[in-house]
């Protein structure tokens, strides 16, 4: 029996956060815990749980941690993960790792930690032991990565319905190595490209490009995977372009001939990735007009903590108060200051206080009297699709009334996408006429079923505009700078299987 170590860490990082992503944010499993989250999981740790089940394999859990996306994680936080990881890796001998990740994690002091962990699992067991990792398709992919895994592969679409594919790709790969039935050979492009729209992948360009993908596949007999990694927006990395891989059956002409000629077709698309989102204002005029009818749920663009911002933006709170105080709104901010005071006067009482905009530059905080409804510990578990049956952290929370609004104030950043993180803290959607959540994509996965789900056009670091965020490890990169692409093979990178 072939022995399987299995372990995780997934984080997205955003490089101008202030806020240090620590151990609070992240939820960890060990060992006999992994695989009990590996059976109801439908992110990618569960396909490769499932998928690796039906093989003769002993599976060696080790540890999983999960963060929401947001400021650098903590040095140390990285550095203990890895060493759980490394050294069960050393102590186990395993026959063949697999690795969920996210693939878009920075430190405090590193672009790259994956890559760092890749190269550190690499060293301890040797070059015979085969390692496959499943990423979210906007990691930034490094060739410190690439030279150090022998299998990587993304889902393949956003929002990320397809994780559990990725996964179960990854270990199918993986046991088919293990076995010699396959030799892989990965060739990977990057584009010098930031895209900050029109990221979705079943419509516009990228359906496009995924469609072009699919064909690829299809029509050869030797290429494997081949995975589009449209790289976070939010971070500033050295080469943090987008980036193509493809891996091939000993077959590296395929696999060469398939990230150039996807490469040439983002390229050619490269100004389409903008869009025209509606004001918060249109939308509350077309649900007072009966137009659209409640409950609509908002995806704050500009305040998006599933792109890695902090949460505390008010923006859509400010307009709500001063200009549809008649409307029942429900709105998230994190706000571990306001959460204390509420704490301390209690259920019931009221307190005057700012909330929002503790963090986030530019962002002015909302200043009410404040009636506290609910107070929480902020643990929940999301009922997805997205993450489904993820454990989630938003610290400890308050819930804040006045007037019309409620405000859920969370402790840390959260994963507001999902309908969980109200009802767990004592705020039911249905209750509302509109509300609030810190996500451009992946709400409408898991909205969809309670309400309308509609972007709107707001301030913030995570509405990308051109110009508007402060880029400077990530370039020369298109549209930031005029970059002409004259050798596409100057920007390509190979690697062999290692066994
Ligand atoms: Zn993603």
């Amino acid at each position: 029996m072939k022995r399987i170590l299995i372990a995780g860490l997934f984080h997205e990082g955003n490089s101008f956060s202030s806020l240090v992503t620590g151990e609070a944010s992240f939820a960890v499993a060990r060992d006999e815990a992994v695989l009990a989250k590996a059976r109801t999981s439908n992110a990618a740790l569960g396909g490769a749980f499932r998928y690796l089940c039906e093989q003769p394999v002993t599976l060696l859990p080790v540890t999983t941690a999960i963060a929401p996306p947001g400021g650098p994680v903590d040095d140390d936080v990285y550095a203990r993960l890895r060493s759980e990881i490394a050294d069960a890796v050393r102590t186990s001998n395993p026959d063949g790792i697999y690795l969920d990740l996210h693939g878009a994690m920075i430190t405090q002091t590193r672009d790259d930690p994956e890559g760092d962990l890749l190269a550190t699992l690499r060293d301890a067991v040797g070059s015979k032991v085969p390692i496959a990792a499943s990423l979210d398709l906007h990691a930034y992919v490094t060739a410190a990565m690439l030279g150090s895994a022998d299998i990587i592969v993304a889902c393949k679409e956003n929002p990320h319905t397809d994780y559990d594919e990725a996964g179960a790709k990854a270990a199918e790969l993986l046991m088919q190595l293990l076995e010699g039935a396959i030799k892989p050979v990965t060739a990977a492009i990057w584009l010098p490209l930031i895209i900050g729209a029109r990221m979705e992948t079943a419509n516009g360009p990228l359906a496009r490009l995924h469609e072009t993908r699919r064909e690829l596949i299809a029509r050869s007999t030797n290429l494997l995977d081949i995975s589009i990694y449209n790289t976070t927006t939010l971070l500033d990395v050295p080469n943090g372009g987008q980036c193509i891989t493809a891996i091939a059956d000993s077959d590296s002409a395929a696999a060469h001939e398939a990230v150039e000629t996807l490469a040439r077709a983002f390229w050619a698309a490269r100004d389409e990735f903008t869009h025209e989102l509606p004001s918060l204002a249109s939308v509350m005029a077309d649900l007072r007009a009966g137009r659209i009818a409640p409950l609509v749920i908002l995806g704050d663009q500009g305040d998006r903590v599933l792109a890695g911002t902090p949460g505390d933006g008010t923006a859509v709170l400010h307009e709500l108060m001063t200009d549809w105080p008649d409307i029942r709104a429900l709105v998230p901010v994190t706000d571990a200051d306001v959460v204390r005071a509420a704490g301390r006067v209690g259920i019931g009482e009221s307190l005057r206080s700012a909330v929002g905009g503790r963090f986030s530059e530019g962002v002015t905080p909302v200043v009410a009297d404040w009636q506290v409804l609910a107070l929480g510990d902020g643990r929940f578990v999301q009922e997805g699709p997205f993450l489904a049956d993820e454990p989630a952290e938003l610290g400890d929370t308050a819930l804040l009334r006045t007037g019309n609004v409620t405000v859920l104030a969370t402790t840390l950043p959260g994963f507001t996408q999902d309908p969980q993180a109200f009802l767990s803290q004592g705020a039911d959607p249905a209750a509302f006429d509109v509300m609030v959540t810190k996500s451009g994509h992946h709400f409408k996965l898991s909205f969809a079923r309670i309400g309308r789900c509609i972007v709107i056009d707001t301030p913030g670091i995570s509405n990308y505009r051109v110009g508007g965020v402060p880029f400077r490890k990530r370039r020369p990169i298109y549209p930031e700078d005029p970059v002409e692409i004259t050798e596409l093979a100057s920007h390509l990178f190979w690697s062999a299987a290692t066994s």
